[in-house]
C-alpha cells in the first residue's frame, strides 16, 4: 500500500473524536470562543441531550463575513501568535470549529460591532458552503444539529440523553463561575431553565455567582480559602465540615481562570479533609489557583480539562495547608443547616418526616404523624420534663431564660461553679444535662446543644494526634529486612523520603539498583503488608510528591482508637465535667465537628427561638 495524504475532512474527524467527545464539549468549545469574544451574555439551547440541537447565541465582537471560512478552517485562530507557553483566551488550536463542522451540521452566523449586516456559513459533515448575507443581531449564533451524524460509530458511544443534558448542565456551571460578570441562560426542550444573572466582577460578586451555582446555603457554611507560597495563590471557598454532598460533583476548580477536572487538586481536597469527613461525604468547593503561565501546562489534552503543575508537591501541600488551616480557625462553626431544620422540626411538629431537612433524615420522632402531639414527647416540651425523665439535673436546678436573656442569680449558682463570664463563651455555660447525652448550655444570646459522644471523641482524636506527630513515632524492628523490588525512580523517590518516613516510624534504605530494604515498621500499625505499603507510598510520591498515606494511615488509627476511648453517650456528666468540656471544646481546633464530620453542636439563637414563640 502506498503512503498517501489524509484528506482534510478525515483529520478533522480524526481531531474531533479528541477535541469533540460528547454534547458537553461541544458546548465548552462554543462558550469559550463567547467569552473569547468578550461576551456578556451568553444564551445556550439545547434539545435531545444537545445531539439533536446545540445553540449558543453570544453578544460578543463577532467575525467579520470574509473571515467566516477562515474560523471554520483547520488551525485559523485570532488568538494565539507564536509562543504556545503564553496562553491567556480559553481557546487557542483552532480546530475546535472544524472539527464540530466534520461531525455534524453546523451554522455560524455572525455580524461584528460596526458591521451593517450579518453574514452565515453552514458546514456539513465537513463540506463547507459559500457565505451568504445574512440578517444578525450584533455578535455570533453558533448552531449545531444532529451531532456526530457523520460518525455512528461515536454516536453508538453516547449515553443517555439524560445523562448528556446533565453533562452541558455542569459544564456550563463550571464555566460560569469563573466569569460573574457575564449572564448566562440555559434552556431547552430537554431541561429547565438556569439563568444566572450577571454581578459585579469583585469578591462579593463572586460569591454571589458562587451562592446562584452551589446553592444559598453555601456561603454561610463556607469558609474563605487564601494562601500564595512560592508564586502559586490560592484563594476560593471551601465548606465546613458539616456541610456536605454524597459526590465530589460540587467541587469546582479553576486555574488561572480556566475550570479543570484535575486528580491532584481532588486528591488534595480529599487530603484537606481526610479527618474530617467520613469517607463517603464531599466537601463543597470553588478554588481558584494563579500560577505563573510558565510553571503549568494547560496544553496537556486538547479538551484542557486537566493541567500538569511543574511543581505538583507544592499546589498539592498549598491546598491542603490552607484549608486544613482555615478549618482548625473555624473549629467552632457548626452547618447552620443543622439549626436550620431542627428549627423547621420544631415548628412543624405535626407534619410528616419529609418536614426535616429534605434528604429524609429527620431525627424528630415527635415529627411521626398520625401519632397524636403529646406534651411529653414533643421536642418543644420543657426542659425540666425532658431532664427529669432522662435522670439529668432535678427540676428544682433547672436554668430559666429571664426575659431579657440575662440569667438570675440562682439559676446561675445551679449550673455549678459555672462563671458568668462563661456565658460570653462561644459554647457558654451549661445548664443540664439530658437524655444522657445532650448538654444544653446557655450563651448570651443562645441556646446550645452539644452531643458530648461527638465532641469527646474529637477532642480524644485531636489529642492522640499532637501527641502521636510532636515526637517520631515508635517502630518495630523486623526480624528480617524485607527487601522489596521497585523500579529504579521510585526506589529512589521513597530514598529521598527516607528521613521524613523515619519519623513515622518506617525505616527504610536504598538497597542497590531497583530495591530498597526495610528495616522496621510503625509500631501502632501491626502486622503490615511491606512491599503493599512501600509501593503504595511510592506511587504517591511519585504523583504528589509527599508520603501522606502513611501518615493518613496513623491518624485514621488515632481515630479508630479515640471512639473507643471516648465518653459514651449514657455517661452522666456532672456540671463542672460539662463545662470543662465546653472549655476543652472551644480551645480545640476542628471540635466544632465530630471525626466522621457530624456537627458536635448546634446553636439555636435566642431570637430564632423568640420567633418560635411568636415573640417577634
Ligand atoms: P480557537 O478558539 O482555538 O481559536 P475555534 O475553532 O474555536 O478556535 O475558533 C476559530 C476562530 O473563530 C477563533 O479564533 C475566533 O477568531 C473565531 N470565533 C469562533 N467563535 C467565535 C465567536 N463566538 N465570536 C467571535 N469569534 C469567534
Ligand atoms: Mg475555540
Amino acid at each position: 500500500m502506498s503512503i498517501r495524504q489524509l484528506s482534510e475532512n478525515v483529520i478533522n474527524q480524526i481531531a474531533a473524536g479528541e477535541v469533540i467527545e460528547r454534547p458537553a464539549s461541544v458546548v465548552k468549545e462554543l462558550v469559550e470562543n463567547a467569552l473569547d469574544a468578550g461576551a456578556t451574555r451568553i444564551e445556550i439551547a439545547t434539545a435531545g441531550g444537545g445531539l439533536t440541537l446545540l445553540r449558543v447565541i453570544d453578544d460578543g465582537g463577532g467575525i467579520a463575513a470574509e473571515e467566516l471560512p477562515l474560523a471554520v478552517s483547520r488551525h485559523c485562530t485570532s488568538k494565539l501568535s507564536d509562543d504556545v507557553h503564553d496562553i491567556r483566551s480559553l481557546g487557542f488550536r483552532g480546530e475546535a470549529l472544524p472539527s464540530i463542522g466534520s461531525v455534524s451540521r453546523l451554522s455560524l452566523r455572525s455580524r461584528q460591532a460596526g458591521g451593517d449586516s450579518g453574514a452565515e456559513i453552514v458546514v456539513e459533515g465537513g463540506r463547507v458552503g459559500p457565505v451568504k448575507p445574512v440578517a444578525a443581531n450584533r455578535g455570533t449564533t453558533v448552531e449545531v444539529r444532529d451531532l456526530f451524524y457523520a460518525t455512528p460509530a461515536r454516536l453508538k458511544f453516547m449515553k443517555s440523553e439524560r445523562a448528556e443534558t446533565a453533562a452541558i448542565t455542569d459544564i456550563v456551571k463550571r464555566i460560569a463561575l469563573a466569569f460573574p460578570a457575564v449572564r448566562f441562560t440555559l434552556t431547552g426542550t430537554d431541561r429547565g431553565t438556569t439563568d444566572l444573572a450577571a454581578v459585579p466582577e469583585d469578591g462579593e460578586g463572586l460569591l454571589r455567582r458562587i451562592s446562584q451555582i452551589l446553592g444559598r446555603e453555601f456561603p454561610e457554611n463556607a469558609l474563605p480559602i487564601e494562601a500564595e507560597r512560592e508564586g502559586v495563590r490560592l484563594s476560593g471557598y471551601a465548606s465546613i465540615p458539616s456541610f456536605t454532598r454524597g459526590n465530589a460533583l460540587n467541587q469546582f476548580a479553576y486555574v488561572n481562570g480556566r475550570p479543570v477536572r484535575d486528580k491532584l487538586i481532588a486528591g488534595a481536597i480529599r487530603g484537606a479533609y481526610m479527618d474530617a469527613l467520613p469517607r463517603d461525604r464531599h466537601a463543597v468547593a470553588a478554588l481558584f489557583l494563579d500560577v505563573d503561565p510558565a510553571l503549568v501546562d494547560v496544553n496537556v489534552h486538547p479538551a484542557k480539562a486537566d493541567v500538569r503543575f511543574r511543581d505538583p508537591g507544592l499546589v498539592r501541600g498549598l491546598i491542603v495547608g490552607a484549608i486544613r488551616q482555615a478549618l482548625e480557625a473555624s473549629g467552632m462553626r457548626a452547618a447552620t443547616t443543622g439549626a436550620a431544620a431542627m428549627l423547621e422540626a420544631f415548628q412543624n411538629p405535626a407534619a410528616g418526616p419529609a418536614a426535616g431537612n429534605g434528604d429524609g433524615r429527620s431525627r424528630f420522632a415527635a415529627a411521626r404523624s398520625p401519632e397524636p402531639w403529646r406534651m411529653e414527647t414533643s421536642p418543644s416540651r420543657p426542659l425540666e420534663m425532658a431532664a427529669s425523665s432522662a435522670g439529668g439535673f432535678g427540676a428544682g436546678e433547672q436554668a430559666a431564660f429571664s426575659v431579657d436573656g440575662a440569667v438570675s442569680a440562682d439559676t446561675r449558682a445551679a449550673a455549678g461553679d459555672a462563671p458568668a463570664e462563661a456565658l460570653r463563651q462561644p459554647l457558654g455555660a451549661a445548664r443540664a444535662q439530658v437524655h444522657e447525652n445532650y448538654i444544653v448550655a446557655q450563651t448570651e444570646d443562645a441556646l446550645v446543644i452539644v452531643d458530648q459522644h461527638a465532641a469527646h471523641e474529637r477532642l480524644v482524636y485531636e489529642a492522640l494526634k499532637q501527641a502521636i506527630h510532636a515526637r517520631p513515632l515508635p517502630a518495630q524492628m523486623l526480624l528480617m529486612p524485607e527487601i522489596v523490588d521497585l523500579p529504579e525512580e521510585d526506589a529512589e523517590r521513597l530514598g529521598g523520603h527516607a528521613a521524613f518516613l523515619q519519623r513515622l516510624g518506617l525505616g527504610l534504605e536504598r538497597f542497590g539498583p531497583g530495591a530498597v530494604a526495610v528495616r522496621e515498621t510503625p509500631s501502632m500499625l501491626g502486622e503490615v503488608d511491606v512491599p503493599k505499603l512501600v509501593r503504595d507510598l511510592a506511587d504517591e510520591i511519585a504523583e504528589h510528591d509527599t508520603a501522606e498515606t502513611l501518615k493518613e494511615r496513623i491518624d485514621h488509627i488515632a481515630a479508630t482508637m479515640a471512639c473507643h476511648g471516648s465518653v459514651r453517650s449514657g455517661r452522666r456528666l456532672r456540671p463542672e465535667e460539662m463545662n470543662a468540656l465546653l472549655r476543652q471544646m472551644e480551645a480545640t481546633p476542628g471540635s466544632g465537628t465530630c471525626n466522621h464530620g457530624r456537627p458536635t453542636y448546634i446553636e439555636l439563637k435566642l431570637a430564632d427561638i423568640e420567633k418560635l414563640f411568636g415573640r417577634r
